[in-house]
């Protein structure tokens, strides 16, 4: 079985759709990687979903990947006396370390970190941004502000402070032991939130290794000041919208998603774009004109995928957002303009020799007007080089390593099989054709193209290119 798109979905598992039986359901709608999100949730209530993934894998027979979502330092106020005030424009507001309940004059900010990052002037967002205070003086155990944007808080509402580089270490305890227990579990990716700077991305990639791929949630302005350096630094990246829309304007967010987008085309790195892109079918069963354009945009600009939070974790219609996404994205793929804009968005090869090949071989299809390639990988890197060319042919990428195969499930157009190893090029022709034929890609008689690296199964070394017909 084949999906008929090139962009893959996303879904996030909660309580709507944990059970084995609508994990199954999602994935035969379309969903192509299951985010398993450590915000919420037991360990061995994970377990028990990364269970149900593993033993839909072997029912359907197809690679399925897992994106643990680590949580990240979340930052939030103390408690209220009356659990909730209303604060004016213009007021004075003071923010201090002292646990005492909150009232309409202060409230408790338990983070030492903030206070050792302020400066005169500085914005803090509260609650989703709904509330924003400027810091007029600071010590290191308080923040007097003026309220600049009056609204309601309660306990333990969120604080975001976008201008601001803090001083606080990449991972928390909490991400440290929810990342060894998903290793441990075997994970295909990590999603690490609260990225500030490309160092943090190095420290979880001293404790990642190549256990899985490193998806780094761009959420944070001061990443994106650094978006080349970050993107260096992971295997993907994810548009977190969620908490860049809080920390950027919203009307920065197009722009800021774009850019990201453009900025791991180049680097051929898969680009999820996420977060309140069907958000309204956590309610109803269909959504709203502008969500479907929304998801549509995401693939025009060259999403790699799109990914569905609440509406598959706690929504009501789970399976509907996924069947809805899969239709938008078939839809956009057919649109004969959306070819346009892939050409359009064509990226100079690398000077390397998988480059040469993988620009080689979109040239060969297009000449050739061939309906599948046939990409020999062992890390996945070739493959995902063949991707970055948005080839206008199937990519069907063949692996003895299932945990590659899994990790690809995130990339653009890639439909992963895994085999056993080939030795030679004849074995090598032969099993690209009959796997061609048997998943539906090409039939008898029909060329294909065939990119591998000799000597066979070592990682980084695709250096051939083959047409062959089939037999
Ligand atoms: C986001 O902020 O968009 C996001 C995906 O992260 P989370 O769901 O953890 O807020």
């Amino acid at each position: 079985m084949h999906r008929s798109r090139n962009a893959k979905i996303i879904a996030t598992l909660g309580p709507a759709s944990s059970d084995a039986s609508t994990i199954e359901d999602l994935f035969r709608a379309g969903a192509d990687i299951f985010r398993l999100n450590f915000s919420h949730g037991s360990h061995a209530q994970h377990e028990q979903v990364f269970n149900n993934i593993r033993s839909l894998e072997r029912t359907v027979d197809r690679p399925i990947g897992v994106l643990l979502d680590l949580q990240g330092p979340k930052l939030r106020l103390g408690e209220f006396a009356r659990g909730k005030v209303s604060i004016r424009n213009g007021q004075p507001f003071q923010l201090d370390m002292d646990p005492a309940a909150g009232d309409e004059d202060r409230v408790q900010l338990p983070h030492p970190e903030i206070f050792a990052a302020l400066e005169e002037g500085t914005t803090l967002l509260l609650d989703d941004g709904k509330v924003h205070l400027e810091v007029v003086n600071f010590s290191d155990t308080h923040a007097e502000t003026l309220v600049r944007v009056g609204g309601e808080l309660a306990d333990h509402k969120g604080v975001n402070l976008p201008e601001v580089v803090l001083p606080l270490p990449p991972l928390t305890d909490k991400d440290r032991a929810d990342l060894a227990f998903g290793l441990s579990l075997g994970v295909d990716w990590i999603g690490q939130s609260f990225v500030q700077q490309p160092e943090d991305c190095h420290a979880l990639r001293e404790l990642v290794g190549d256990q899985a791929g490193i998806m780094c949630k761009l959420e944070k302005p001061s990443a994106l000041m650094r978006l080349e350096e970050v993107v260096d630094a992971v295997d993907a990246v994810m548009v977190a919208r969620g908490d860049l829309g809080v920390e950027l304007p919203p009307e920065r967010v197009p722009s800021a998603q774009k850019r990201i987008i453009r900025a791991c085309r180049k680097a051929g790195k898969p680009v999820v774009v996420a977060t309140q892109m069907l958000d309204s079918m956590i309610r109803a069963p269909v959504p709203t004109r502008a969500e479907a354009s929304d998801v549509a945009t995401a693939v025009y600009d060259g999403a790699d995928a799109v990914m569905l939070s609440g509406e598959t974790a706690v929504g009501e219609f789970p399976e509907h957002a996924v069947n809805m996404m899969d239709r938008i994205l078939r839809e956009v793929e057919q649109d004969p303009h959306y070819l346009e804009v892939l050409k359009a968005q064509h990226l100079a090869p690398e000077s390397t020799t998988a480059d040469a090949i993988c620009y080689a071989l979109q040239v060969v299809v297009e000449t050739l007007a061939l309906s599948t390639t046939v990409i020999f990988t062992a890390s996945g890197s070739s493959a995902m080089r063949a991707a970055r060319e948005r080839p206008a042919a199937a990519i069907l990428s063949l692996t003895p390593n299932v945990r590659t195969a899994r990790r690809l499930s995130v990339t653009w157009g890639v439909h992963s099989e895994v085999i056993e190893d080939v030795r030679g090029t004849q074995q090598m022709v032969d099993k690209a054709c009959e796997v061609a034929v048997e998943e539906g890609f090409a039939a008898p008689g029909e060329r294909i193209a065939i990119a591998a690296g000799m000597p066979f199964g070592t990682a980084g070394t695709t250096n051939l290119l083959r047409v062959t017909r089939i037999p």
